[in-house]
């Protein structure tokens, strides 16, 4: 029988119920607990804002589960030496292209300048089609992919740019240039690593079109948020619209609440669905027991 601690205490009324049946369904015998001598651990279900800050004990651990897609939290503790796996979660990825599809249709279709009229301002003017506006993503893996198909099934021409080289996408330094310079959206879902801190600074803002809408729901460090406020006030950037930021809650007096061409969104652009995840989470430890490779698992020299 295996020990298999939830640590993410605040997360476990969610959990108390998928995740043993989906443990039962994936036919591992387990007793999954809250609590435990760590000794006795054979796996832990975590979440960063857990209390479990020290793995040494847990002599016996064979995988961390990661119940976010973001593991910038857990990756650099030195006590934490065991396997790490990130969520892809078919409930995260959904909400994340509802999320992104959504704000990218505001932006594309001029929306605000309808819902908010109060001049009664009859302009006729209609928005170019989606193939017409093209969108780039910064960040190309479980969720940068998904919103690209969701895009492209708009007929949105979109340019994906990754670290590594695949088919189709850019990469690189050259790559990013070219994939800044043609986005009129463009959409960071890229992880928070030492490489991607900063990497919109004012020089690579300047590379957008002249108004280019960006997009962010990968994580407020990737913005150099001094050179985005003045692209925006320079008209340069024409609207930004952040789910995720340095400081979360975000301050009350920071800028970003009062400025005109700022949506703030309060990291809600998608969330773990503990009705899939506990699946992914037991196919994890069944994949464990039987020796096989573990499903995305977090390479601790990149961050990701
Ligand atoms: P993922 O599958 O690991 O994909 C990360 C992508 O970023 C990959 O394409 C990777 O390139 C690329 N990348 C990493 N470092 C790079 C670098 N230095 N230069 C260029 N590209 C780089 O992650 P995911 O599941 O799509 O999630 C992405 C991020 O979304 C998470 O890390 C998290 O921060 C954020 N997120 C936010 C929310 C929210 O509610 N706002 C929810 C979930 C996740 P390769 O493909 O070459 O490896």
């Amino acid at each position: 029988m295996l020990t298999v601690l939830f640590a993410a205490p605040s997360l476990w009324p969610e959990y108390r119920d998928t995740l043993p049946q989906a443990l039962t369904e994936a036919g591992i015998a387990a007793t999954l607990v809250t609590e435990a001598d760590p000794a006795a651990v054979d796996y832990i279900v975590y979440a960063p804002a857990s209390p479990l800050q020290d793995f040494t004990p847990y002599t016996r651990t064979k995988a961390v589960l990661n119940l976010w897609a973001g593991v910038e939290r857990i990756v650099g503790n030195p006590t934490h030496t065991q396997p790490l796996t990130r969520m892809v979660d078919p409930g995260l990825t959904e909400g994340m292209v509802e999320w992104v599809v959504g704000h990218s249709l505001r932006h594309h279709l001029g929306m605000d300048r309808h819902i908010v009229n109060p001049g009664h301002v009859w302009d006729p003017t209609c928005p170019p089609l989606a193939r017409e506006r093209p969108v780039t993503i910064l960040g190309m893996g479980a969720l940068g992919s998904a919103c690209a198909t969701a895009l492209r099934a708009l007929n949105f021409p979109v340019t994906g740019w990754s670290r590594t080289p695949k088919p189709g996408n850019l990469h690189g330094e050259d790559g990013l240039r070219q994939a800044l310079s043609t986005a009129q959206i463009l959409i960071t879902l890229l992880p928070k690593t030492p490489e991607t801190e900063n990497l919109l600074n004012a020089d690579r803002l300047a590379l957008l079109p002249k108004g280019a809408v960006i997009l962010n729901p990968g994580r407020g460090p990737l913005i150099d948020d001094d050179a985005l406020l003045a692209a925006l006030d320079r008209g340069q950037i024409g609207h930004a619209t952040l789910d995720v930021f340095r400081v979360e809650p975000l301050p009350q007096d920071h800028p970003y609440w009062t400025h005109p061409n700022v949506t703030v969104t309060p990291h809600i652009a998608a969330d773990t669905r503990a009705i899939t995840s506990s699946k992914v989470i037991a196919e994890n430890i069944r994949r464990g027991e039987a020796g096989e490779p573990l499903l995305h698992l977090v390479d601790r020299r990149l961050g990701y």
